[in-house]
């Protein structure tokens, strides 16, 4: 890998793309690199099986009747982020710890996880709206929960606690933490609270964003720009994956808890989606989610976060 960063900007992409190639086939073959841990995905043989609910019903929920209308629910996610929302090229498979929680609450609602799941990649920026159209019935994707998107959405859970932090090169000695970023390229995504949050707390830096954050990734691994800054959960899965040229630095430095998107007025979806969300975390389906994804980033199970029901408005 060192090969990679000797050569001229301009010839690194191309030789970057060959390596996750060669990435991809070593993980295939389970053969990790000499000298860093081998590069992990889910195991399927670790997942839960959900157990699909027979006698579900939820008549004051619109979207939820839509669906069994339909036969299968749609899912907004990510198809980029490893370890948490990741789509397979070859198979169209997706996979992660965001998935795992998205074919939980499936199976709560009486759909068959296999068979009765359509996911639909929708980026940062569009998830309002997504939900808004009824593009989606709901979203799971590293979605922060916070007050000015819940004029626009309602939130089950929280599921997950993550906290903003920074991904470098390997190489870098400069920037540790977000007050060392005046003056440097940062790149988050657009429509994302990291990226909102470096614009409002840490103004002097220069921020870039594009729509997903391995676009940002592939511009740190070839020099356009000097950090990625999103949640630690997103990062490490990134780091991971590239442990020889890239590494999270400093603490996390928010607090992002993750929820589930749901229509605004559909409050009956919300709460019947908390009420799952607890029974998976009580039965252990989420912890043993969780150590089959994102856990292989490296951090053990913490305890899920206390689900907020709160009132309808
Ligand atoms: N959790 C943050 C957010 O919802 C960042 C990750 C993302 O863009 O999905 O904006």
């Amino acid at each position: 890998m060192p090969v990679v960063s000797r050569l001229p900007v301009a010839s690194r992409l191309p030789v970057l793309a060959l390596l996750l190639v060669l990435l991809a086939a070593a993980t295939a073959t389970g053969c990790g690199q000499e000298g860093s841990p081998p590069v992990k995905g889910p195991q399927p043989e670790d997942l839960p099986e959900y157990r699909v609910a027979t006698d579900f019903r939820l008549p004051d929920s619109r979207t939820w009747e839509q669906a069994k209308k339909r036969g299968r629910l749609v899912i907004g996610v990510k198809e980029d982020q490893p370890y948490l929302g990741e789509k397979d090229p070859a198979t169209g498979r997706y996979s992660g710890f965001d998935i795992e929680i998205a074919r939980m609450l499936a199976a709560s609602l009486g759909f068959d996880p296999d068979k009765q799941i359509e996911f639909r990649t929708v980026a940062s920026a569009n998830r309002e709206t997504a939900l808004q159209n009824g593009q989606i019935d709901y979203y799971v994707g590293t979605y922060t929960i916070n007050d000015k998107r819940k004029k626009q959405v309602g939130f089950a859970g929280p599921y997950y606690m993550a906290g903003q932090s920074l991904l470098v090169r390997k190489d870098e000695k400069d920037i540790k933490g977000p007050q060392d970023l005046a003056g440097k390229r940062v790149c988050s995504a657009t429509g994302s609270t990291p990226y909102q949050r470096l614009q409002s707390e840490y103004p002097e830096t220069e921020l870039v964003s594009y729509d997903t954050y391995s676009v940002c990734v592939d511009n740190l691994l070839s020099y356009q720009v000097d950090a990625v800054s999103t949640d630690d959960t997103i990062l490490l899965g990134y780091a991971a994956k590239v442990p020889d040229e890239l590494k999270v630095v400093g603490e996390p430095f928010s607090k992002e808890p993750y929820g589930v998107g749901v229509p605004r007025n559909d409050t009956a979806l919300r709460f019947a989606l908390d009420d799952a969300l607890a029974a998976h975390e009580k039965n252990g389906d989420w912890k043993k989610a969780y150590d089959a994804t994102l856990g292989l980033s490296g951090n053990p199970a913490p305890q899920p976060p206390p689900i907020d029901r709160y009132p309808a408005s």
